[in-house]
């Protein structure tokens, strides 16, 4: 009997998913072995033109990671859905935009300027060189992908099957994902989230909670936390009240605070405003001055609150 396909493919993103596929150790041989992998650029040496010589569907499962950030990424995620009977949105960026999907505080303009005209570190030539998609060249014509305006999930391009959260999603998450699938047993239904709980990161978490009442924040560099008390309890921001269990409370018992990357809870459509509201009820104090004087506190709201979920929160990105 023919084994079942799988494909894992990379797009925007900074390559920590695809190993953390390899982060299942030895177990990389029983993914060898249960699948024939038919595209997986990252480790082995397949082009485009292999993928679009597949069939529709052929492909039984294809974890994608990576937002959609350009021409490039998009063009492959219409690709692989096309291709693929099971398609999965693997890890943060594919998921929710993640680290990638910070760029929607700017416009694609501001971040060009920034990169190929303005930081310190650019050597300006002819006031600056910017990227161009298409480039006449005497061997003929280059073509590179296009930036676009703003980042994407992979479901704001393409329909979604399943999703499997974390940046990286964590190795132990991976495996029983894919021992479910070897199993044989039924898939859950569509839009399923895959690898992770329905509770959140402050129910696995060990440390001990107390009432909280908190006049000050801090940042990290700033305290060096007790190890056993909430690290929100002593003023530092821990996203864990508004964040997907799953990983084991894996930064809190390494004594850093949460920052969200396994996404919101079940049942929970914007993961900032529910630790925004988590933290409204534990800031003590009733005037307007001081609460402000408090939230003041909090440095980088929007990367503290929607580190990894900006392209899929409400505010979604910048007005152009
Ligand atoms: S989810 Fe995190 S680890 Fe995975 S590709 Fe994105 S930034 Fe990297
Ligand atoms: S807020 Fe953070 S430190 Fe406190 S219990 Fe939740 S996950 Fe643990
Ligand atoms: S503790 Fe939070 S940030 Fe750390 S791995 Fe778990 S979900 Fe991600």
């Amino acid at each position: 009997m023919s084994k079942p396909k799988l494909a894992l493919y990379w797009a925007a993103s900074c390559g920590g998913c695809e190993i953390a596929v390899l982060d299942v150790h030895e177990k990389i041989l029983d993914i060898a072995n249960a699948f024939d992998i038919v595209f997986w650029p990252v480790a082995l040496d397949f082009k485009y033109h292999h993928v679009r010589a597949m069939e529709d569907k052929s492909i039984d499962i294809c974890l994608f990671n990576g937002s959609i950030r350009n021409s490039e990424n998009a063009e492959l995620a219409h690709l692989l859905r096309a291709k693929s009977k099971v398609l999965v949105a693997f890890g943060s960026c594919a998921y929710e935009g993640c680290i990638p999907g910070l760029a929607n505080l700017k416009s694609k303009q501001e971040i060009f300027d920034w990169v190929y005209k303005d930081s310190p570190s650019t050597v300006k030539q002819n006031g600056g060189v910017f990227p161009q998609t298409h480039t006449k060249m005497p061997e003929g014509e280059i073509e590179i992908p296009e930036m676009w305006d703003y980042v994407k999930s992979l479901d704001q391009e393409v329909e979604v099957d399943y999703y499997i959260p974390g940046c990286p999603p964590q190795p132990t998450q991976i495996w029983n994902v894919i021992e479910y699938i070897l199993s044989g047993k039924e898939l859950p239904p569509a839009g399923s989230i895959l690898g992770a709980g329905t509770k959140t990161c402050c129910d696995e978490c060990p440390r001990e909670r107390k009432e909280k009442k908190l006049k000050k924040f801090y940042r990290p560099y700033e305290i060096v936390p007790d190890p056993n008390e909430c690290l929100l309890d002593q003023g530092l921001i821990c996203m864990g009240p508004a964040t997907r269990d799953g990983c084991g409370a894996l930064c809190p018992q390494a004594n850093i605070a949460c920052r969200g990357c396994y996404g919101p809870p079940p049942n929970v459509h914007d993961q900032g405003t529910k630790m925004i509201s988590a933290l409204s009820s534990v800031i003590d104090a009733h005037e307007l001055e001081e609460i402000d004087k408090i939230l003041d506190q909090i440095a980088d709201p929007i990367g503290t609150f929607y580190r990894f979920s900006l392209p899929t929160s409400i505010l979604r990105r910048k007005q152009i």
